[in-house]
């Protein structure tokens, strides 16, 4: 079974600004975490897994941790839901060929990708 949920968000310039530097911490710490499970295993033959480490995250940082599909969340107009891969430009930049939404690629992505966390953490709680 597959749910679709829609949540408006148009974050102001502060916000898409907020939303950014997430981002890039979430970018940062996954690179992170990626080179301690390369150097585990090269240097030390230890396999660190991926879920672990989020397990391990989520218990010292006492956040919750929600595992989102990231399938077309980049493709995704995050104003309208138009999803077509002709909305991503370039690399770094997002315009929906629908609605006219421009914004930069990863701030219209990180937008998708929280509202399915919330999404989700809705559902479960529903559930
Ligand atoms: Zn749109």
């Amino acid at each position: 079974m597959r749910r679709s949920f829609r949540f408006l968000l148009r974050p102001t310039v502060r916000q898409a600004a907020a939303l950014a530097a997430f981002l890039e911490d979430h970018r940062q710490l996954y690179n992170a975490a990626l080179e301690h499970r390369r150097t585990a295993y090269a240097k030390a033959g230890v396999t660190v897994r991926y879920g672990d480490q989020s397990a391990d995250l989520k218990l010292s940082a006492g956040r919750e941790l929600i595992a989102v599909n990231p399938a077309d969340t980049s493709r995704t107009c995050a104003r309208c839901g138009h999803v077509a891969k002709e909305n991503r430009v370039t690399q770094a930049e997002f315009a929906c060929t629908a609605c006219g939404h421009a914004a930069h690629a990863d701030v219209n992505a990180a937008i998708n990708i929280l509202r399915a966390g919330l999404a989700l953490r809705e559902a479960a709680q529903a559930a």
